[in-house]
């Protein structure tokens, strides 16, 4: 078999970070790689493709519907489209992300806004930040309440925003009982946040309309790939913008789980068919993240590897790793080593290496420099670089690539010696 980094001229990292989007997120199962493999030599139709995506996605999640999309960042893109096309009665489908009138909002705390909500604004909408950061400042010890939700509404305002990160998910009841008072739905990234599994399903319970994660984080999919969940009509609208409908509106059969049909012409069903029929796009806004069949089917071998595989044990494996390379690592005078023990049992331990002093930023930079120039080249996690913290996890190193990681870390911390 060919060794494609050679074949291409190019190194081949030991991402000792995590699964980081940078070094190519999760590191795909046999069994993923097979499944993908045996997809691209195959035939499906999109929909009924995204259809069965819908199945096992509303499974997982407890959503009413699901599509596989090519990222968490896609999902935020279609799911503000989707709100966006709900909002304007199916009339914006055709002109995304050029909305025409005022640009549509969507409402976001303050203390949530990250670099990944650019997302929201490839769909045309603009995100416009609610209440204030008195706690994150130590200015005051109120945190975010309805009113600095309502204060910010305008009659082009669609939906609110929240991330789901630790230091935010608290927030999403408040932001959940803001949209049922207000009308309007709430939209969380959750991109990185599992394992637990039990959080594919704890912002839907919550009363979230559209949830994202990543793919290519723990779930271990393709890089690429991504969930959007949530409520059926949204989720819909979504995928009509995604799809290729490059196919005359007679011909076009939609698959009930996105659109229950009714042969009842006076039911709302039936009426939100001939609607949309009337109506369907050609190529939405989403077309240029189109998920292919490998990615999806991809995604969803791993999805129920992830929900049906021992978390547990998964975790404790990788912390038996990160203990071994631990207690074998001498450390130089001005580093020190400190094992991350996460609370959560389906989570695996990481190793913090700190460097002490003033100069420890520094000192760190050139350390993680010299793995990176290193042959081969090692990634670890640089969060804390500017606190001279560096941190290790094996979620994306193969158990075979060990002894070279620990080789590779000894040799890098040999001039601090
Ligand atoms: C990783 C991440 C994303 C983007 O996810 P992709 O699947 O790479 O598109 C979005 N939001 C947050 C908070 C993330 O951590």
């Amino acid at each position: 078999m060919t060794d494609i980094s050679n074949r291409l001229g190019l190194r081949r990292w030991i991402n000792a970070g995590g699964t980081l989007t940078r070094f190519g997120g999760a590191i795909a199962s046999a069994e993923v790689a097979t499944a993908m493999a045996e997809a691209t030599r195959l035939s499906f139709d999109s929909w009924e493709l995204q259809a069965a995506a819908s199945r096992a996605i509303a499974a997982a999640t407890g959503a009413q519907a699901g599509i596989v999309t090519t990222g968490a960042s896609a999902a935020l893109t279609l799911a503000a489209a989707a709100v966006v096309a709900d909002a304007s009665g199916g009339a914006s489908l055709h002109r995304s992300p050029d909305h025409g009138g005022p640009v549509p909002t969507i409402l976001m705390p303050r203390t949530h806004r990250n670099g990944y909500d650019r997302a929201f604004a490839t769909a045309g909408t603009r995100v416009v930040d609610v209440g204030d950061n008195d706690r994150g400042t130590g200015a005051g010890v109120r945190g975010l309440e309805l009113a600095d939700v309502e204060a910010m509404i305008e009659p082009n305002t669609v939906a609110i925003a929240c991330s789901a990160s630790e230091s935010c998910a608290a927030d999403v009841p408040v932001l959940v009982e803001a949209g049922r008072l207000l009308g309007l739905p709430v939209i969380v990234d959750a991109a990185a946040q599992l394992p637990p599994a039990d959080n594919l399903r704890r912002f839907v319970e919550a009363g979230a309309a559209l949830v994202c994660f990543s793919g290519g984080k723990a779930i271990g999919g393709p890089q690429a790939s991504g969930i959007l969940a949530g409520r059926r009509d949204l989720v819909a609208l979504a995928a009509l913008q995604m799809l290729d409908l490059d196919v005359l509106p007679a011909r076009f059969r939609p698959p009930a789980v996105f659109f229950p049909d009714s042969d009842e012409p006076d039911s709302d069903d039936y009426r939100r068919v001939a609607t949309l029929r009337a109506r369907l796009p050609r190529q939405g806004v989403g077309r240029g993240f189109k998920a292919s069949k490998e990615a999806i089917v991809g995604l969803l071998v791993a999805l129920d590897a992830f929900l049906s595989g021992d978390r547990v044990a998964r975790a404790g494996s990788l912390s038996a790793r990160v203990r071994a390379i631990a207690g074998r690592l001498a450390m130089p005078a001005g580093v020190r080593l400190e094992l991350l023990a996460p609370a959560d049992p389906e989570r695996a331990a990481r190793l913090a290496m700190r460097f002490d002093g003033p100069e420890r930023a520094l000192a760190a930079t050139l350390f993680v420099q010299r793995l990176a120039d290193g042959e081969p080249p090692v990634a670890l996690a640089e969060g804390g670089l500017m606190q001279g913290e560096l941190v290790l996890d094996l979620a994306c190193v193969d158990p075979a690539d060990d002894t070279q990681l620990f080789a590779s870390l000894a040799m890098a911390l040999a001039p601090l010696r």
